[in-house]
């Protein structure tokens, strides 16, 4: 794993040459222990009041289990979803929670 570095001590020092390509998958298999189709141990769950409609979490579910409802507000089919987090991890405004599937 990459050494975290303090954005201050890296400020004026790098330039975007520095920067490593992105979306390369550098191993395969990665996703592999979740398998779209299981049952998923968490399942992501949307707060209309925190999510402003951006897209992101559409845009980065690897499983395109996210779908746009008909409010514009966006939610996810748990018979794609894998759990795998990424819609979480991904919305800048913490409007997705994940949670025990109930
Ligand atoms: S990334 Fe977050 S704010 Fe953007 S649409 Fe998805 S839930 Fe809403
Ligand atoms: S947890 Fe989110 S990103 Fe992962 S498969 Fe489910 S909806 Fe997509």
């Amino acid at each position: 794993m990459a050494k975290k570095i303090p954005a201050a001590k890296t400020r004026g020092k790098h330039t975007w040459k520095d920067t490593k390509v992105g979306c390369v998958l550098l191993e395969e298999g990665k996703a592999k222990p979740f398998e779209p189709g299981e049952k998923p141990l968490l399942v992501p769950l949307w707060d209309k009041e925190m999510c402003v409609r951006c897209g992101l979490c559409y845009l980065f579910c690897p499983d395109a289990a996210i779908k746009r409802s008909d409010d514009g507000y966006y939610e996810a089919t748990l018979d794609y979803c894998k759990g795998c987090g990424i819609c979480h991890q991904e919305c800048w405004f913490g409007a997705i929670s994940m949670m025990e599937e109930a």
